[in-house]
C-alpha cells in the first residue's frame, strides 16, 4: 500500500512513519558481490555467474554512503547494519568502516557476514567499534555447508565464530535458515549450541525472495514447528527483549543456558508492526521493506549536484511509502509469486 500524506517527523524525537512506527535503523548493502552462492539467496542465474553484477560506478562510493549516513543520523537514525552481498569482500572496507563509526551521533554499527573473512577482519572491526556481529551458518557439517554455499568453507567460518567470541563481540548471533530436507535435522544441534556458548542462535524462516526460488512450501519450515522440535528437548524460557533487539522472539533453552535462541518469522508471524528499518541497496536505492519492491532512487539525488535536502526528502519519501505489512503470504497464495528484488543487492 502506498500512502502519499506526510511523514510525521516530531522535532527531536526522530522519525516515525505513517503507521506510527519509529524508524531508527538503516541497513546498508555495501556490495552485491559475495564469496558464497547460498542456495536460498541467489538465483540460479546468479549461481552460474550469468547475472551481471553492478559495475563499480553503479555502486555508491564510500563518500556517498558516508554522506547518506550523516544525513540519516541527523534525521534520527541511530543504528546502522552493514550487509550485502558480503560486506567484507568490498575493497578497502575497513577504511569505510572506520570513517563510518566516527560519525557523531551514530553509536550502534553492526555487521552481518558469512564469516569467511571474519578471522582476518575481526580485530580491526572490533577496534573500529563494530562489536556486534551476525554470522550466517546453516550447518555444522562441512560437506553440507559446501552443498548450501557452493564453497568448502565450514572450517573458515567456524574460525570466524571463534574469533568473534575470543575478541569479545557481543552479541554474536548465528543466523540459520532452516530448510526441510536440507538442514532441518540440525535444528536441535543448533539449539543445543546456545546452551554452552554465549551466542544467540537465530532461526530464520526461509523466505521466497529474489526468484532464488529453491523456495517451496515443502522446503519452508515455520517457527512453530522449529520451536516444537526444540521444546521436545528442553524448556524454552522467554527472554525479555531490549529496545534494539529487532524482530526476533528470544528464549533460552533451559534457564541455565549461556546463550539464547531467536526466532525470526517473517512469514508465519509477521513482525511488520514492529519494523523500524530502512534499507539502502548496493545500487543506491532506498527500500522501506525487504519484501516490497517499491524503491526510491537515492543515487541520482547524490550525483545530480543536489544538496543534503534532496537526500532528506528521498528518505522521507521512502518512509512515507513504507507499507503497513508485506502481504507476501497472499501473493504466494494467489500466484506463487515472490518479491523480485535480489537479496544480494538488498541485503538480508
Ligand atoms: N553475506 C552476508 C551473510 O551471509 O550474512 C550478508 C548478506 S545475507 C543476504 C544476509 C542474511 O540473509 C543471511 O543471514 C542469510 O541467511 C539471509 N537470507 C538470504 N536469503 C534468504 C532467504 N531466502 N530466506 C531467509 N533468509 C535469507
Amino acid at each position: 500500500m502506498t500512502q502519499k500524506n506526510t511523514t510525521i517527523v516530531p522535532p527531536g524525537n526522530g522519525l516515525v512513519d505513517l503507521f506510527v512506527r519509529p524508524i531508527s535503523y538503516l541497513r546498508l548493502s555495501l556490495t552485491d558481490r559475495c564469496n558464497l552462492r547460498c542456495l536460498y539467496c541467489v538465483t540460479e542465474e546468479e549461481a552460474s555467474g550469468c547475472l551481471a553484477k553492478l559495475a563499480p560506478d553503479e555502486l555508491l562510493s564510500y563518500e556517498e554512503l558516508l554522506r547518506v549516513v550523516r544525513v540519516a543520523v541527523a534525521m534520527g537514525i541511530t543504528k546502522v547494519r552493514l550487509t550485502g552481498g558480503e560486506p567484507l569482500v568490498r575493497r578497502d572496507v575497513m577504511r569505510f568502516i572506520r570513517d563510518l563509526t566516527r560519525i557523531e551521533g551514530l553509536d550502534d554499527v553492526r555487521i552481518t557476514t558469512n564469516g569467511v573473512l571474519l578471522e582476518r577482519y575481526g580485530r580491526e572491526l572490533y577496534e573500529a567499534g563494530v562489536t556486534k556481529v551476525n554470522i550466517s551458518l546453516d550447518s555444522f557439517r562441512p560437506e553440507r555447508i559446501e552443498a548450501i554455499t557452493g564453497v568448502d568453507c565450514f572450517a573458515q567460518v567456524w574460525r570466524g565464530v571463534e574469533t568473534a567470541l575470543a575478541l569479545g563481540f557481543a552479541p554474536v548471533k548465528l543466523n540459520m535458515v532452516a530448510m526441510r530436507h536440507v538442514n532441518d535435522d540440525e535444528i536441535v544441534d543448533f539449539a543445543r549450541l546456545s546452551q554452552r556458548l554465549p551466542i544467540q542462535v537465530r532461526f530464520i524462516e526461509f523466505m521466497p525472495i529474489g526468484g532464488s526460488s529453491r523456495w517451496s512450501a515443502d522446503t519452508y519450515i515455520g517457527t512453530d514447528e522449529i520451536m516444537a522440535r526444540i521444546a521436545a528437548i528442553g524448556q524454552l524460557v522467554p527472554v525479555a527483549k531490549g529496545r534494539n533487539d529487532g524482530p526476533a522472539e528470544v528464549y533460552r533453552l533451559g534457564a541455565d543456558a549461556v546463550g539464547k535462541l531467536g526466532f525470526i518469522s517473517p512469514l508465519s508471524h509477521r513482525f511488520c508492526s514492529r519494523c523500524n528499518r530502512l534499507r539502502l541497496t548496493s545500487a543506491g536505492r532506498l527500500r522501506s521493506c525487504l519484501l516490497h519492491d517499491e524503491e526510491v532512487d537515492l543515487r541520482s539525488a547524490l550525483r545530480d549536484g543536489s544538496g543534503d535536502e534532496a537526500i532528506r526528502q528521498a528518505m522521507l519519501t521512502a518512509i512515507r511509502n513504507k507499507p503497513e505489512g508485506h502481504h507476501l503470504d497472499e501473493k504466494l497464495r494467489r500466484s506463487g509469486g515472490d518479491c523480485h528484488g535480489r537479496m544480494s543487492r538488498i541485503g538480508g
